[in-house]
């Protein structure tokens, strides 16, 4: 089963125009050869997912967001619908990120919500799953993990969602699990997507780690087994270390 490793920075709440300027630089070092060997992906701020789409296509990047609303249009002041990030340039979006379940109460049914949503617009939603440090200690991640992708992910989805292993307690804590626990984890969110979606789309399904993954580890990471890339937080905010991560490819 060939999965194309993809690498997607997720940029948060940081990102004003000047930084359009690190997309640019990704594209310097972004060659045929490592275009063969991985996709990378963009997830700046909502602010500037229009402004960047030239230049991620100029880079041979892809654009994605970081959250959208479950619904194409309506009286939802401040939110953003997948049909407009669509339109703005994107073709993936964030979903489910622990910061937004925690900082905005997303359930997994909210979740399961806006990658459906993400599917009808036609983005790829990046279904973020992962268990907290007292979950892990409590002996649980895999129950947590298990539940969330029985309850995040549309029943229906295509193989062409992506789904993001997020231990919260690794999250811009510089912390990682063992390469043994990732690939623990890896192989059974793999049999629980399958378990969800059926069809064998389980072994196309593309599951990413996320964590404080940089150029230091990035390497050790991505070589384990059902690691198909990485969701990059801080070190994804400069071409530099984005690049330096995408090297392990
Ligand atoms: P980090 O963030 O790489 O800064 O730990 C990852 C994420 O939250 O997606």
């Amino acid at each position: 089963m060939t999965r194309r490793p993809l690498v997607a920075g997720n940029w948060k709440m940081h990102g004003l125009r000047a930084s359009l300027a690190e997309i640019e630089a990704m594209g310097v070092d972004y060659d045929a050869a490592l275009r063969g060997r991985a996709e990378l992906v963009v997830c700046p701020p909502a602010t500037l997912v229009a402004l960047a789409r030239d230049i991620a296509v100029r880079a041979g990047l892809g654009l994605g967001a970081q959250d959208c609303h479950a619904e194409a249009s309506g009286a939802h002041t401040g939110d953003i619908s997948a049909e407009m990030l669509r339109d703005a340039g994107a073709a993936y979006v964030i979903v489910g990120h622990s910061e937004r379940r925690a900082d905005h109460g997303e359930t997994n049914a909210d979740v399961e919500a806006k990658a459906a949503a993400a599917l009808r617009a036609g983005l790829a939603p990046i279904i973020c799953v992962g268990e907290t440090r007292a979950e892990r200690e409590a002996g649980e991640a895999l129950a947590v993990v298990a539940a969330q992708i029985e309850g995040s992910l549309p029943s229906d989805a295509p193989a062409q969602i992506v789904v993001a292993y997020e231990p919260v307690w690794a999250i811009g804590t510089g912390l990682t699990p063992t390469p043994q626990d990732v690939a623990d984890m890896h192989a059974f969110a793999r049999a629980r997507i399958e378990a969800r979606l059926g069809g064998g789309k389980g072994a196309h399904i593309r599951i990413l780690y996320g964590g404080s993954v940089k150029p230091a580890n990035a390497r050790e990471l991505l070589s384990v087994p059902n690691v198909d890339g990485a969701l990059v937080g801080g070190a994804s905010l400069g071409a530099r270390d984005f690049m330096g991560v995408a090297a392990a490819y």
